[in-house]
């Protein structure tokens, strides 16, 4: 059976004519002036397939832009304008309130316009939109990784996954590490400073939204090379150290879903001047291992060298999802 991203390649991906980037990245550019591109990009939320029915509104009104920006953030872009087109099953006036209230608290820190939309009655769905700014020709895509390259991962791994798994019962965490592995999947912070700020730096980068191997094997893909990865450099969640299932841990770092975090590739030169960066935006910015040539794809390490087996990643057509 064909996977998510088969079905995308055979029936929608098409030669761009007009648009300097089409299908294929975390947005599609195109050239609006002399000296600016315009990164465009749509993500779709559904109830009981991306959020748990009964999610509460005002997270989700958040998650429903944050989602988008980290994709603006995986392209370096700024973050400026939205559409929003939203299915809802009733008028709940309550809901709607709450939801608007998450969306445009994250708009206005953002500094991002709903500029328009669609509303209609059917099952929750929530479609969004986002249109950002890039200085022409610097977006950071996922083709662009060199051999050599040093790999990064921002922020932490697998609390979304942790959250998730948390709320269908299938861990029991203590009630602060529930609590912020819950934060983390209901609201997650997308980095779009640290995207803004890559520009020149990065060779490429993409946002981590079904798991950490899935979303690198995508830079590897588009930039034709392989990697090797360090597990145990893998930024994740304190929580996990008292949970002590490794098992799970492997699950969520490596293929958890919803982490929003930014993986990027920069020269080994780079190496400093990306610590500082972190250090600039207080976000941790871990170096997990390095590009490598050809096309044997990901090897993840353990601390004796030996292969970590890689679960799959999040994909909508594949592992019964
Ligand atoms: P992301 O996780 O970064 O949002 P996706 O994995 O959802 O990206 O999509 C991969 C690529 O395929 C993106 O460039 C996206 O714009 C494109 N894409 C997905 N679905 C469609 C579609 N129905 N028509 C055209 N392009 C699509
Ligand atoms: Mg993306």
């Amino acid at each position: 059976m064909p996977g998510e991203f088969e079905l995308i390649g055979r029936y929608f991906e098409r030669q761009a004519r007009q648009a300097v980037l089409g299908v294929g990245d975390d947005a599609a550019l195109v050239r609006v002036s002399a000296d600016c591109d315009l990164a465009i990009s749509t993500d779709m939320l559904l109830e009981g397939r991306h959020f748990l029915p009964g999610a509460e509104p005002r997270a989700l009104g958040h998650k429903t832009l944050a989602v988008n920006l980290s994709d603006m953030a995986a392209m370096g872009a700024r973050p400026r304008w939205a559409t929003l087109a939203i299915a809802l099953p009733s008028d709940d006036e309550a809901w709607l309130g709450a939801f608007t209230q998450g969306l445009f608290a994250l708009a206005d820190r953002e500094g991002v316009e709903l500029i328009g939309g669609d509303t209609t009655r059917g099952p929750l769905t929530l479609a969004l939109t986002i249109f950002g700014e890039v200085a022409r020709g610097k977006a950071l895509l996922r083709s662009g990784a060199r051999p050599g390259d040093d790999i990064w991962v921002s922020g932490e791994l697998g609390g979304g996954a942790l959250g998730l798994a948390y709320l269908q019962g299938r861990v029991s965490l203590a009630p602060d590490d529930a609590r912020e592995a819950c934060k983390r999947l209901d609201e997650p912070e997308a980095r779009v400073a640290l995207g803004e700020r890559l520009i020149g730096i990065a060779h490429s980068a993409i946002d981590v939204s079904d798991g950490f191997a899935a979303d690198l094997g995508h830079i590897l893909e588009r930039s034709k090379v392989g990697a090797s990865v360090r597990y145990d450099a893998l930024p994740r969640p304190a929580a996990f150290a008292r949970v002590r299932r490794a098992d799970l841990e492997r699950r969520c770092v490596l293929a958890g879903g919803d982490d929003y975090e930014l993986v990027f590739t920069a020269a080994r030169e780079d190496r400093a001047q990306v610590a500082a960066l972190g250090g600039e935006l207080d976000l941790r910015l871990s170096c997990v291992g390095a590009i490598e040539p050809g096309s044997a794809g990901l090897r993840v390490l353990d601390l004796e060298g030996h292969p970590v087996e890689c679960p799959a990643g999040f994909d909508h057509f594949r592992r019964g999802a």
